[in-house]
């Protein structure tokens, strides 16, 4: 990890800079503690977060419940006194269980969706009635091509016919077959959304 410790301002705050981990995937502020000289150093040596604790002093985030966050990269303030730790949880990152010190991030429709497909393909096979339209796409590869490509051509027609309202509810049915055929592919949200980050910079 190219950051140096030294660059930082720890005599404003009395030997402390602040640390606020935030999810390196989906941006969620996880939770904010404090570092000494010693913590950043372990940090940075081990690509684990570590904090300093006035009553623990040195403290490997997740070393008793296993929940270490990994950094993906730190960035420093304008002023030195505080860093961003973009981080890969392990698990949540609050001692309550809770995902971040703050509650439970919004997920957004997209996340939501994805939560869903998982869920009904974990799901076992109902007993009787039909199975579910998504559980019927996730066993059907012909069938869930063939719909994505379906929908595609309907938003692609409602785009020509400058129809707003019937772009809007098509590209909602593409975003949808899309998700169920990435996940079939095993290719998750953040995967897409890693490619977009890295054609942006
Ligand atoms: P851990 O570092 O996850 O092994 O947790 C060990 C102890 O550190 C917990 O019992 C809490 O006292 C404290 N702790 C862990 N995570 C947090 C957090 N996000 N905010 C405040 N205290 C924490
Ligand atoms: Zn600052
Ligand atoms: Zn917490
Ligand atoms: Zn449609």
């Amino acid at each position: 990890m190219t950051f140096d410790p030294e660059k930082l301002d720890f005599d404003k705050g009395g030997g402390l800079v602040t640390v606020v981990a935030q999810d390196a995937a989906d941006g969620a502020v996880l939770m904010v503690a404090f570092a000494d000289r010693e913590a950043v150093s372990r940090t940075v040596e081990t690509g684990y977060l570590h904090f300093f604790s006035r009553k623990r002093g040195l403290w490997k985030k997740g070393e008793t419940s296993g929940n270490t966050l990994r950094v993906v990269e730190l960035l420093s303030d304008c002023d030195a006194d505080a860093i961003v730790a973009r981080v890969e949880p392990a698990g949540p990152a609050c001692h309550t269980g809770s995902t971040t010190c703050f509650g439970e991030p919004d997920a957004d429709a997209v996340r939501t969706l994805e939560r869903v497909i998982a869920q009904r393909a974990a799901e076992p096979e109902k007993a009787e009635g039909k199975p579910s339209y998504t559980r019927r796409l996730l066993g059907d590869r012909n069938l869930r091509l063939k719909k994505l490509g379906e929908e595609t051509s309907e938003l692609v027609v409602a785009l020509a016919d400058g129809n707003k309202a019937g772009a809007t509810e098509e590209a909602a049915d593409v975003v949808y077959h899309l998700m169920v055929a990435l996940h079939a592919a095993g290719v998750g949200w953040n995967d897409v959304l890693g490619v977009l980050r890295k054609r942006a910079r």
